[in-house]
């Protein structure tokens, strides 16, 4: 082994470890595909296995079991978006009992959505039975706030992570995964948001996809590469003899 195959092999190390460590990765789906893994299997196949372009997201999808139903899952699921942190599910009926000084914290009959018309944010609040007059109060201000307008789109702060470390045209393949979606105006890349500086600052160290470009003649960002994905999972899913070119 050559010194230049040695640094090839140390930066994919270093890769991998980062996306490992990477706290913004949510659990694995509903269907139990792991959007984690999939970002070190990638790696894995551009970079060790060096499959050649065309065939990437097909040899990913091979290693992992997806099909083209749960590829397209796994890509929505990393849809840049804003989404509230809470649902009222967790803490219940959200009126404050003012002797106690806390939530109420009931089950809920009833829920809507709250925005902060500074930022955008929203969230989801209920309320119990016993709160309804509360409840609609809240409901009413909501309306009003709706009405007058003027609300900013919120910033995101969910997705945007496979940006960060694979160079295809994720802006194309979000698009596909979900025809309502719209690019944030800071961009899709986690990275580069605001709201995420926080995290930013507990790991860091900055993304290395620049420097691996060169080590390991990754392509700038390939929209043939991203159409390679669906079309060549579905022949798999027909004929499980093999893999289409
Ligand atoms: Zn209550």
């Amino acid at each position: 082994m050559n010194g230049d195959e040695l640094r090839h092999l140390l930066a994919i190390h270093e890769d991998i470890s980062r996306v490992m460590k990477d706290p913004r990765f949510p659990p694995p789906n509903r269907w139990g595909s792991d959007l984690r893994m999939f970002v070190v299997t990638a790696l894995w196949v551009i970079a060790v296995e060096r499959a050649p372009k065309g065939t990437r997201i097909p040899r990913v999808c091979e290693v992992m079991h997806l099909d083209n139903f749960h590829f397209w899952e796994l890509i929505r699921s990393d849809l840049p978006r804003y989404e509230p942190d809470t649902m009222y599910r967790d803490g219940g009926c959200v009126a404050v009992l003012p002797r106690a000084k806390r939530r109420c914290g009931k089950g809920t009959v009833w829920a809507f959505s709250v925005t902060n018309p500074v930022d955008g944010t929203w969230e989801l609040v209920g309320y119990c039975s016993r709160h309804r007059e509360e409840g609609r109060a809240a409901e009413a201000a909501e309306r009003r706030r709706k009405q007058a307008g003027g609300i900013p789109t919120p910033l995101p702060n969910r997705g945007g992570l496979l940006p960060c470390y694979l160079p295809w045209d994720w802006s194309k393949n979000y698009a596909k995964a979900d025809s309502n979606w719209e690019p944030p105006a800071v961009g899709i890349r986690a990275d580069d948001w605001p709201v995420l500086t926080k995290v930013e600052a507990a790991h860091p160290t900055p993304p290395k996809l620049t420097v691996v470009s060169g080590a390991f003649e990754f392509e700038e960002p390939d929209a043939s590469e991203a159409d390679a994905g669906p079309p060549q999972l579905r022949l798999i899913g027909s004929d499980k003899q093999g893999r289409v070119e």
